[in-house]
């Protein structure tokens, strides 16, 4: 019997404390308001909008990770003792407070990314990479669970700011037309900021997403009065040809899809394509999105350098295994000569909870799971340990002292 310490993104019971990285709702497939299965923890940011998505749960149980700060967390290990874990929490510039999370404990270094962009020319970006940098200084990562949803080098797509500036145009472009933009209930806030911003208008939202636009301080901006602008953010769900079409019997049109969708190097955006007799040049997709391309990915693994890769999406159509393209960039394991470091932090360390929920028949396993695609990662705790990394391998040198065995998956 496997039981759990810990579970990111994932909400059976049977762990001790739970890891919530964002609020997309394939991240959230199993929370609902009447959760009561342990602590969650979460950024700051999710902690606001959590009860928003789920009204009625049970905020005592919500722990906050601070941006950038060692917790330490205190767990029942399955022989009755203590086992110490220490996460940080670094902003994954996806949505809203999405984090990934670094955990380190005697089973090793994990860094669970969660969805994250890794835009090099995006001054946030540069300052997540020093804070995980930071928290990397003495550290070796022994597996990173990796954002794999575009780990494809057929896909192609720009910086989001350079996709805002291909919808800025598209808009400018057609002066007399009223402009759709389908979003999601969480997400894209920074392409309508720009958008409102370089066009000097407001943008129109539905209520909810109003008082969502509210709850993460943009109040300016946005309104749900069609009177004032020709801009409307509409939900994706809502978005279609045929409602597109509709719109035009009244008024001139243009739909524009910020879509994660994938993007091939053919062309960026959709055109002259017929639907019987509606000629669907009115709709627009644009790839404003919020996962790492196969660039960004590589030169995170880079950046990081694990012993292991492994991708989080693990059913979807196009999923490739990460170590097929980013392997070479991992660390190259060496025999038996490992180090077991004591985390001594030299930052600052917040004790956020001491969780010592009953187990009965806790095995010595750590698990991390996730539900993005139903994958359950499970490592043994006696299968790595903490390891020294040298400095160099920031520079590419790579120079490690390591562990015997991988992780058992
Ligand atoms: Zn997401």
């Amino acid at each position: 019997m496997v039981s759990r310490l810990i579970s990111v993104d994932r909400w059976a019971a049977g762990s001790q404390a739970y890891f919530l990285t964002h609020l997309h709702s394939d991240h959230t497939n199993g929370l609902s308001s009447s959760w009561a299965n342990g602590p969650l923890f979460c950024s700051r940011l999710t902690a606001k909008l959590l009860p928003f998505k789920f009204p009625e749960f049970n905020l005592s149980l919500i722990r906050i990770l601070q941006i950038g700060t060692w917790h330490s967390l205190s767990l029942l290990s399955p022989s009755g003792s203590n086992t110490h874990l220490q996460v940080m929490a670094i902003d994954a510039l996806h949505c809203p407070g999405s984090v990934m999370l670094v955990f380190r404990g005697d089973f090793g270094c994990l860094l669970y990314t969660g969805d994250f962009r890794w835009e090099a020319t995006c001054e946030k970006a540069m300052r997540s990479r020093d804070m995980l940098l930071g928290a990397l200084k003495d550290q070796m990562v022994d597996i990173i669970h990796l954002d794999n949803t575009y780990c494809n080098p057929s896909y192609d797509f720009p910086p989001r700011q350079v996709a805002a500036n291909q919808i800025v145009n598209i808009i400018l472009s057609h002066p007399e037309h009223e402009i759709i933009i389908g979003i999601d209930t969480l997400g894209k806030e920074d392409l309508l900021h720009h958008i409102a911003r370089v066009l000097k208008i407001k943008i129109w939202v539905w209520p909810e997403r109003l008082r969502t636009m509210h709850l993460l301080g943009l109040h300016d901006i946005f309104t749900t009065k069609t009177s004032l602008t020709r801009v409307r953010a509409v939900p994706r769900y809502s978005f279609s040809i045929e409602t597109l079409e509709a719109l035009n019997k009244v008024h001139p049109t243009i739909g524009i899809m910020a879509s994660g969708l994938p993007w091939l190097k053919t062309g960026l955006l959709t055109r002259g394509t017929r639907s019987g007799s509606f000629r669907i040049s009115r709709s627009k997709r644009a790839p404003v999105i919020a996962n790492c391309e196969v660039q960004e990915l590589t030169e995170f693994v880079k950046l990081v350098r694990p012993n292991s890769l492994k991708g989080i999406v693990s059913s979807s159509s196009c999923y490739i295994e990460p170590m097929y393209y980013l392997g070479r960039h991992c660390g190259i394991k060496q025999p038996a000569k490992q180090l077991h470091t004591k985390h001594t932090s030299k930052g600052s360390i917040e004790r956020v909870v001491a969780v010592n929920t009953k187990a009965s028949s806790l095995s010595d396993e750590f698990v991390e799971s996730e539900t993005k695609r139903q994958k359950t990662l499970k490592v043994k705790s006696s299968g790595f340990r903490s390891t020294k990394f040298s400095a160099l391998r920031r520079m590419g040198h790579g120079a490690k002292i390591s562990e015997n065995d991988g992780p058992d998956q």
